[in-house]
């Protein structure tokens, strides 16, 4: 997958993600207010120059409020499992958590999300993210700057996120609407092309193809609230 350039949500700019670790800095200089936050950066594990985001969080909201932020934008496709790992302690989120989890999860010594960001992150710091432990969305996400400002409407403020990489249907060429999920590597189409597959009605055969690193696994379809979908092409 090729390196995508991405839109800064604070003043509309394009720039490569290198650009815009450096530009949120200062765009984001001219704070209004005194909440301590914290800029963070993150990425696919395995496509880092792919799908990347920013965003800014309240250094005192707890590491469940990153993990519903990340759900929310990226990942949730149907409420499973979720970990940081953070110091080389496991902080582990079950929305759907049975008795026999819960037991489990405890003899792994995995913490719950509770505790403030402010207690287990400094600038500079790196930690692991993985949703879903039986086709795992991993994700890499570091502290980039702390400094003062208001409090985002909502615990998080996405502040950049890449531009939608580009996929051509393989019959015809135009832009894919689809991804067909009875193939590997997963098959994408035009939705003309998809409509006309033999496997257009069975259940899950194909998923929308959307600007995501959960794109075309389990059942994710993007982003339920309407206001955090960004699937727009890169202008350049
Ligand atoms: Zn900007
Ligand atoms: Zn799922
Ligand atoms: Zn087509």
């Amino acid at each position: 997958m090729q390196p995508m350039m991405g839109r800064c949500f604070v003043c509309g700019k394009t720039l490569s993600q290198e650009a815009m670790a450096g530009h949120l800095r200062a765009c984001r200089s001219r704070q209004d207010g005194e909440q301590p936050l914290f800029l963070l950066h993150v990425r696919d594990a395995y496509f880092p120059e792919t799908f990347w985001l920013f965003l800014e969080m309240p250094q005192a909201a707890p590491l469940a409020a990153l993990d519903e932020a990340l759900r929310q934008v990226w990942v949730d496709c149907c409420g499973h499992a979720s970990q940081f790992i953070i110091d080389g302690v496991t902080y582990g989120r079950r929305p759907k958590a049975t008795p026999v989890d819960l037991v489990l999860d405890e003899q792994a010594h995995v913490a719950p999300m509770d505790r403030p960001l402010e207690a287990l992150l400094t600038v500079g710091q790196e930690m692991d993210y993985a949703y879903d432990e039986v086709w795992p969305t991993e994700l890499k996400v570091r502290v980039l700057a702390a400094y003062g400002g208001t409090l985002p409407a909502r615990e998080a403020r996405f502040l950049a996120r890449n531009y939608k990489p580009p996929r051509a249907c393989r019959v015809c060429g135009r832009p894919a609407d689809w991804l067909f999920t009875n193939a590997w590597p997963l098959e994408p189409y035009c939705d003309a092309h998809a409509r006309q597959h033999p496997d257009w009605e069975k259940p899950h055969a194909f998923l929308p193809y959307v600007n995501s690193p959960r794109v075309g696994l389990c059942t994710y379809r993007g982003p339920a609230e309407e206001a955090l979908r960004f699937e727009i092409s890169s202008p350049e």
